[in-house]
């Protein structure tokens, strides 16, 4: 086959006669995409273009993580600026200066004491990181009997081993049978008694009470960490109930077993502040990040841990390696540039806090689709909102996939999950926008019916 050295310009041009055959695309009917494709050709600010000039209002900030808003210039000047210097650095036995400057620069946004920094490249990546770093911690304390994990249902921690296992989410677990031994879960924190609560639910202390049982039934000296999304955001908006996470948090601490946050989707602004430890006043002892880090911009992901953890670790090891884990591309110098031009951006323009502002504006605007047809309850925190629709009757799913559809063609681009719609637009987003979105998806619900 003749190579092909066409542009990018070049191929959006002439995109109709791409082969698409080659590229077997993730999370994705790869049939049904190829006979009816979606092409993106280029994206700024708050909108997507498609290859053929449709113009798509980007309601899911692409897949949770493009926070500052799409082609920001700092940014890509960064990625440029550091590939021309430094291509590729290792960081096994050797430095550069822009990966310790990117963990100096994310720790300074991190909870009090969470300040040691350990770069990955992906959100999966980075809770199979968390997880083998608790392990790692409760070996050096001479506690190697500790080797369960404790995840949730519903919970979603990528797709490599470990973060599928904890994971909670039945298709992703059926399918890939060998798992990580020795996980346990607990239940995820929504219930249907409660629906179309705004923010957080009601208090419900037995739901975290269950770890004290899970804790009782194998052993307080065999649980190394349990890991939740602060909110559960790839199910469809999960959000825990008052008081959840502290009494996760006191139970943990009270049996020496490491908390572990998943905030891939909650980091970075997405509830107004850094985090959602910060958010909700819990601090974990290890928090998992991605996605926005970079803006979306190049792949590159992070595990904040407490002093306690690393110090453990690196000050309780024999000599040599501490920690036997790490990637060819951790603190990789065009990513590092790429997440120091981005912290930046969130810094000098505010975004956090304009996030925080337009909270309220979004719930208001989000349960305005309460009476929209098949709309069963809708949940909302910070600027993140899933709408969960009624199930056609033998047809999981369809509803919500035909209203991506229509949305899409409408200009709005939503992302499902099962018949749950989740929205979490870049951080950006004005209050205009914010109605523009809510009115365009209240339009397709009803054409959905
Ligand atoms: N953890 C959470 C909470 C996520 O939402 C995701 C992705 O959506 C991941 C982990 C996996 O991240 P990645 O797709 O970058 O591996």
């Amino acid at each position: 086959a003749k190579l092909d050295i066409r542009t990018p310009e070049e191929l959006v041009a002439a995109a109709g006669d791409l082969d698409l055959s080659h590229f077997w695309m993730p999370f994705t009917n790869n049939r049904f995409f190829k006979a009816n494709p979606r092409l993106l050709a280029s994206a700024k600010d708050m909108h997507y273009e498609t290859t053929d000039g449709h113009k798509v209002l980007d309601g899911t900030a692409g897949l949770w993580c493009v926070n500052a808003g799409h082609g920001r210039a700092p940014v890509a000047a960064a990625i440029a600026a550091a590939a021309q210097t430094l291509d590729f650095a290792p960081t096994f036995q050797l430095g550069h200066p822009m990966a310790f400057k990117a963990a100096t620069a994310l720790a300074a946004i991190m909870p009090a004491g969470l300040d040691r920094i350990f770069f990955t490249d992906s959100g999966s990546e980075s809770a199979d990181t968390a997880l083998k770093m608790a392990l790692a911690y409760h070996h050096a304390r001479g506690e190697a009997q500790r080797f369960r994990l404790i995840g949730r249902q519903r919970g979603y921690h990528g797709t490599n081993f470990g973060g599928m296992s904890v994971g909670g989410i039945g298709g992703n677990r059926r399918r890939h049978v060998s798992q990580v031994w020795g996980v346990d879960h607990l239940a995820h924190t929504h219930g249907d008694a409660v629906r179309f609560q705004r923010g957080m639910q009601p208090s419900n202390g037995n739901l975290a009470d269950e770890l004290e049982e899970l804790v009782q039934l194998h052993g307080p000296e065999t649980i190394a960490a349990v890991i939740v999304e602060p909110v559960a955001g790839s199910t469809g908006v999960l959000v825990p109930p008052q008081g959840y996470l502290q009494r996760l948090r006191d139970i943990t601490r009270k049996y020496g077993i490491l908390l572990i946050f998943d905030e891939v989707i909650t980091g970075f602004g997405r509830l107004g502040t850094p985090t959602a430890a910060e958010y909700f006043g819990v601090t974990p002892d290890i928090l998992t990040m991605a996605k926005g880090l970079t803006n979306g911009s190049v792949p590159m992901g992070a595990v904040a841990a407490s002093r306690e953890v690393h110090d453990t670790v690196v000050n309780g090891s024999p000599a040599g390696i501490e920690f036997f884990h790490g990637y060819t591309y951790s603190g990789h110098p065009v990513a590092a540039a790429a997440a120091v031009a981005t912290l930046g951006l969130y810094a000098d323009e505010g975004i956090f806090a304009h996030a925080a502002g337009l909270a309220k504006v979004w719930e208001e605007a989000a349960h305005s689709l309460r009476d929209c047809p098949n709309v069963i309850d809708i949940r909302n925190i910070g600027l993140v909102a899933g709408i969960e629709l009624a199930a056609r009757d033998g047809a999981p799913g369809a509803r919500a996939m035909e209203a991506f559809h229509r949305a899409f063609d409408a200009g709005l681009l939503i992302r499902v999950t099962a018949d749950i719609i989740a929205l979490s637009p870049p951080l950006i987003v004005s209050e205009s926008q914010i109605h523009e979105m809510f009115g365009k998806l209240a339009e397709v619900l009803r054409q959905t019916a």
